[in-house]
């Protein structure tokens, strides 16, 4: 689950990582009372979760005059199509550098990757070929020295203990990825300008998130019946019984030149109310027109899962494939009720191309 930055900066200053003074505000009047005592200047922030937030107008430099002005004009925007409800207002840092860096899971060492560039910020990506890279040990706490001149090269040495820290947060919180972009020095010392980090899904009991912000609600509910579900942007509902029977599904969509809307595994031993669950699951979304059900009759029974599409009764055309145990019986209930039920999954594919084209 991705944090917005905010979160990230509060758990970045627990672990000793400078971030600039700021405070969250829901209003625009709200900036008035968080202005630097100082009076200097301010930094107006988006809380959306997109990348390019910057670039796309989602942050703002204001000074105390027009601070409530310029907010007014954040919470006005749409970035990248997001609402902006939330912002965070800062003081501004007085920039000297800016640099990258970040930490995330490297899948062929399966070791945690430190990322540093000396040229940090915006354009980031145009400047991939500078940005140096070593794997870290997880049984280490911190990033050995060697590695951490090798990836400093000739960046300061005041990053090494920030750097150090933001490893720590990578490695309690579970982290899938930990990015400062820009990590900045300045006159007052090394800060954390914006922060990143997503905590990995499979721990956040761990992490004591109740409730996975990113799953809509339909993958929600789908988490509660223990279904294998992604949404895609197609039209065609899919539901099978297996990994491997239903990414045959979508590819015979895909090689029909149809689109999946879907990818739902019901598992083994589907029952009936497990298969009214799923038709009625993939059956909410907005685009589907037609469902193909591809299920191989095993320990899963096809009277059971024609007794569950028939209970789900939804509006979108149902179209089933099953072979295997109580095939007949299946067929049959379905056949009552004036269920097409197809002899052969490229059959049955074909048949819904034909609802969805
Ligand atoms: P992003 O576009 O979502 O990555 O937003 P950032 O928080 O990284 O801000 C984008 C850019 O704004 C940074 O790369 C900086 O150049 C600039 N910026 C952000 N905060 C400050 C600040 O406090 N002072 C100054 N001078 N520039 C800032
Ligand atoms: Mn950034």
């Amino acid at each position: 689950m991705k944090l917005l930055e905010y979160e990230a900066k509060q758990i970045f200053s627990e672990y000793g990582i400078p971030v600039p003074k700021g405070a969250l505000i829901r209003a625009p009047e709200e900036a008035a009372a968080h202005l630097p005592e100082t009076g200097g200047a301010v930094v107006l922030k988006a809380q959306v979760d997109v990348g390019g937030r910057g670039k796309a107008g989602g942050v703002l430099f204001a000074d105390a005059k027009t601070a409530v002005d310029t907010a007014r004009e954040l919470f006005a925007r749409e970035i990248k199509g997001i609402p902006v409800r939330e912002v965070l207002i800062e003081e501004r840092l007085a920039i000297e550098h800016e640099y990258y860096v970040s930490i995330a899971v490297d899948r062929s060492s399966r070791q945690p990757a430190v990322l540093f560039a000396d040229a940090g910020g915006v354009e980031i990506e145009s400047a991939a070929s500078a940005v140096r890279k070593v794997i870290v040990s997880p049984l280490l706490r911190d990033i050995p020295p060697f590695l951490m001149r090798e990836l400093l090269g000739g960046a300061p040495k005041v990053l090494a203990p920030v750097i150090n820290r933001l490893y720590r947060v990578f490695q309690e919180k579970d982290a899938m990825l930990a990015e400062v972009n820009p990590l900045v020095t300045t006159p007052q010392g090394v800060y954390a300008a914006d922060a990143k980090l997503i905590v990995d899904d499979n721990a956040l009991a761990r992490q004591g998130i109740a409730v996975n912000r990113d799953l809509s609600e339909r993958e929600r509910e789908a988490e509660k019946h223990g279904f294998s579900y992604v949404e895609l942007d197609g039209t065609i509902g899919v539901i099978g019984n297996g990994a491997g029977l239903t990414m045959s599904t979508l590819d015979l969509i895909e090689f029909y030149n149809g689109r999946a809307a879907n990818f739902l595994d019901v598992g083994g031993g589907a029952d009936q109310e497990r298969v009214m669950h799923a038709v009625r699951l993939v059956a909410s979304m907005p685009d589907v027109s037609v469902i193909v059900v591809n299920l191989l009759g095993g320990i899963t029974r096809c009277d059971e899962v024609a007794k569950g599409i028939i209970a789900a009764g939804v509006a979108p055309t149902v179209i089933v494939r099953m072979a295997g145990t109580n095939e007949a019986e299946g067929r049959q209930l379905l056949g009552e009720h004036g269920y097409r039920m197809l002899e052969s999954m490229d059959a049955a594919v074909r048949a819904a191309m034909e609802v969805a084209p």
